[in-house]
């Protein structure tokens, strides 16, 4: 025997994953320069420079034994420090060694806090539109989600339907931004809204409630837009950060976390970080790229590279007549369908080579995903298709 929930995980690929694998097997039948593959959410901007600078200058003169051997569970002490140096010198957040914990990037970084704080039956909200995984993530803590439904047009967070979804059993929500799939960015009004509401529940239930900040795509950010600081406007703050997206290395798989030192029982909360580290099996992050991480504080991608593209394919789109939420950041334009079932029109636009990712399992019904963070190229030579599919609709 073995665990059937795990078994059905395994045997069923998220949809994300699904088309990515399709595309790269059209791409041998026709050639990957006819496929039109928007699916997945790979940074395509090169790692700043000095990522390999200092890989290659750790790897010439630190002792290799020491920096390849194991650190502390939490991760190494120098490290963690050089991290809040860094988010207290750009936020004030008051954040020290013993607030952050070294994770495997943010999939690890949210399984670890959400194991961490819920119990069995306890439930998380998430806002619509959400990165699918965190259903799997939440129901593995034990916990269940809850959806959180946006504002129409914005998708912006709806306080007033966020107020209504938080009961006694509320144990967490999960805020993301910039989103995946919308690139939205919530506004600070918004924010402190929300943060509003939070503290009178906690209040009403006599519970903290805390509010994870899943934040890989914090620094891809367009026009000056400024993502708060969600510490600094709720204690009960958890940030799982990233930098898969921020410096385009999902493939090393580096991230941490960090719990507000202003939170309840903050020292209490960390060491169930720890333990929640611990018994997943999530000590000791990749040593090499936590060392490097240490040496690139404060670099940074070509972020001009994403808006290009983003300029280049909502301008067009909203010209065909497709209705596009702008995005302020990440790298993913939401895109309204051009009839309600979005897996209908996803049909149609594979007919044309175009491969986009139905959005159902993020919480909203009749929008598709594009990922795109691809090369420019396939954008522009991606723009007939989508034009010639839009006409399909209007005739
Ligand atoms: N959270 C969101 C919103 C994401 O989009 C992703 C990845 O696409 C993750 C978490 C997981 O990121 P990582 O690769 O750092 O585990």
């Amino acid at each position: 025997m073995l665990n059937e929930k795990m078994y059905a995980l395994g045997n069923k690929r998220s949809i994300i994953r699904e088309i990515f694998e399709y595309c790269k097997s059209r791409a041998g039948e026709i050639g990957p320069d006819k496929v039109f593959d928007f699916s997945i959410g790979n940074p395509s901007v090169e790692p700043p420079k000095e990522i390999s600078e200092a890989i290659i200058d750790l790897i010439n003169n630190e002792n290799s034994v020491l920096l390849h051997g194991y650190t502390s569970a939490q991760g190494d002490l120098g490290v963690r420090q050089a991290i809040a140096n860094e988010i207290n010198e750009k936020f004030g957040a008051g954040v020290n060694e013993n607030s952050i914990y070294m994770t495997c990037g943010a999939a690890a970084s949210l399984t670890i806090s959400l194991r961490a704080l819920l119990n069995e039956g306890d439930e998380c909200v998430v806002f619509a539109p959400f990165f699918t995984e965190y259903r799997v993530f939440v129901e593995n803590a034990g916990g269940k989600l809850v959806v959180s439904t946006p504002m129409e047009k914005t998708f912006q967070i709806d306080v007033s339907d966020l107020e209504s979804k938080i009961t006694e059993k509320t144990r967490a929500i999960i805020m993301n931004s910039p989103n995946n799939p919308s690139g939205v960015v919530y506004n600070e009004e918004t924010i402190k809204a929300v943060c509003k509401v939070l503290e009178k529940k906690q209040k009403e239930y006599g519970s903290p409630i805390y509010l994870i900040a899943d934040e890989p795509y914090r620094e891809l950010v367009f026009d000056d837009i400024k993502v708060p600081y969600l510490m600094n406007y709720y204690d009960n703050t958890i940030v799982c950060y990233s930098y898969s997206k921020a410096l385009s290395l999902p493939g090393e798989r580096i991230g941490y976390i960090a719990v507000s030192p202003r939170a309840q029982d903050s020292q209490k909360v960390y060491l169930a970080v720890c333990g929640a580290g611990r018994s997943l099996g999530y000590v000791c992050a990749p040593s090499l790229f936590q060392q490097v991480i240490k040496r690139t504080i404060g670099a940074k991608v070509n972020v001009n590279i994403y808006k290009e593209n983003r300029d280049i394919l909502y301008n067009a789109l909203t010209e065909y007549g497709y209705e596009c939420v702008q995005p302020d950041g990440a790298f993913y334009l939401f895109v309204k369908a051009l009839e309600d079932d979005a897996y209908k029109f996803f049909e149609k636009a594979k007919k044309k080579e175009i491969l986009v990712v139905p959005c159902d399992d993020f919480g909203v019904s009749g929008y598709v995903r594009i990922a795109y963070c691809v090369d420019k190229q396939r954008i522009v030579n991606a723009l007939p298709a989508f034009k010639a599919l839009a006409e399909e609709y209007k005739k």
